[in-house]
């Protein structure tokens, strides 16, 4: 009698536990190892409790890593539209906020839930607290996890990065890469804080600025984002620190000095805005330079940035030499602070690298150095920015790597 075709999936996260579901759909007989708990806890975390899953804008320009155009055919395969379809069946109804995709219900719970409830209609079988430590191929996969010794027909290695490990992943699935050859491109924290050098920091800890960040590395300028930038006690934060933090990382690691610019009138050019002060100076000539800048930049910054100008708060401002005057409006609109080091992987949301992907066939997600492995998600080297994007990654390969990992040969 034909058995249906074993497969055991490594890691019940995004990417696992979509292409747990594709692969029973089609027909497998499914496991999916998971070491936690229980499965899907990142899902939960994911943003902000609300589960940003895909984007309207799906272009290769949000992803970053060695290989973008291998990682824009997996998108041309499965994109958002088909993400939304995904789970449009399991239920989950879509909200829109600019292009951003959450379910409606607002809550990370239901994208999880909707997948439990279908792994559970496919009936594949999930084991928890089940730590996968080895892989063997001989005429099948043998996976040794703590709870035993599972045999498989393909394996679907979806163990994430090693970002956020309380939530589940720790980097053990680079090593089970490993034992068949793959290598892996370094592994760095991303969409991750950046902390800086500079005795100002606990001064202007707290404050938000509406600025454009733009990271540069020997001079060459590797990303800009603009957004509301938090300054902390230690360094810089928010949305648009998170979006340039993996090159910063990328720099460190290379025992490169990466130095970050900050823009606070991203509204003006260098020319503008030095007319826009003339004119101030005009009417505001009898006010001295500390308060000159007050209800145009946080209180808190303006000291900050008099004192790396050079001006004394106290002198009037119609009184500041043209020199300082110019150094303090480039100040304004580049106030350069030289990245020392990122948070830990621990405060990262995921990780730039992992398994290059010109060892995987990106048609199938399936590895070019052993038949019947396949890779998916965190673990390959593709990260996104903010937006959906590092999900959309997961359900993608995930989806691929399900439906491609029934094929092959099944066994007698
Ligand atoms: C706080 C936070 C917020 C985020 N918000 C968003 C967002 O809103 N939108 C977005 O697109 N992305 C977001 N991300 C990123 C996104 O969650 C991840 O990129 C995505 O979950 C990766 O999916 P994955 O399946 O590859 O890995 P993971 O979700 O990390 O899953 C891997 C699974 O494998 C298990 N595992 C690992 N090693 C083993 C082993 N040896 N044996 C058995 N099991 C193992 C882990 O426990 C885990 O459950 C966020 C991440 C974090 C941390």
């Amino acid at each position: 009698m034909k058995k249906s075709k074993k497969i055991v999936v490594i890691g019940g996260g995004a990417s696992g536990l979509v292409a747990a579901i594709t692969a029973a759909r089609n027909g497998a007989d499914v496991i999916v190892l998971e070491h936690k708990e229980k499965v899907g806890k990142k899902i939960l975390a994911t943003g902000n409790g609300r589960c940003n899953f895909t984007n309207e804008y799906m272009e290769i320009s949000c992803f970053r890593g060695e290989d973008v155009e291998r990682i824009d055919a997996v998108l041309k395969k499965f994109g958002t539209k088909e993400t939304l379809h995904f789970f449009d069946e399991l239920g989950v109804f879509p909200k829109s906020r600019n292009g951003y995709y959450y379910p409606k219900s607002n809550q990370a719970a239901a994208i999880l839930d909707v997948l439990n409830m279908e792994l559970k209609r496919q009936q594949v079988e999930i084991v928890c607290n089940s730590h996968v430590t080895k892989i063997e191929k001989t005429k099948q996969f043998k996976v040794l996890s703590s709870t035993g010794t599972y045999m498989a027909d393909a394996v679907i290695l979806a163990a994430g990065g090693k970002a956020s490990a309380v939530l589940g992943s720790d980097g053990s699935g680079y090593s089970l890469a490993k034992m068949f050859g793959h290598t892996i491109s370094p592994v760095v924290p991303a969409l991750v804080q950046l902390r800086g050098n500079g005795t100002f920091f606990k001064q202007i800890s707290g404050v938000r600025a509406d600025a454009k960040i733009s990271l540069y590395v020997d001079g060459e300028l590797l990303g800009e984002d603009t957004g509301e930038v938090q300054f902390t006690d230690y360094g810089l934060s928010g949305i648009p620190v998170f979006q340039i933090s993996r090159f910063a990382a990328l720099a460190l690691y290379q025992k490169k000095t990466p130095k970050v610019r900050v823009d606070f009138f991203p509204e003006f050019t260098g020319e503008e805005l030095t007319l826009f002060f003339e004119k101030r100076i005009r009417q505001n000539g009898e006010k001295k330079a500390g308060e000159f800048l007050v209800g145009l930049l946080n209180k808190k910054l303006v000291p900050i940035l008099l004192r790396a100008s050079g001006v004394r708060e106290r002198t009037l401002i119609s009184e500041v030499e043209k020199e300082r005057l110019e150094r303090l409006i480039d100040k304004c609109k580049g106030f350069e602070i030289e990245i020392t080091e990122t948070n830990s992987f621990e405060q990262a949301q995921v990780c730039a690298g992992g398994v290059r992907l010109n060892e995987i066939d990106i048609e199938t997600m399936e590895s070019l150095y052993e038949k019947g492995l396949y890779l998916a998600g965190e673990i390959l080297d593709a990260d996104g920015i903010c937006g959906g994007y590092n999900l959309q990654w997961a359900w993608a390969t995930g989806y691929l790597a399900g439906k491609n990992a029934l094929k092959g040969k099944k066994y007698d």
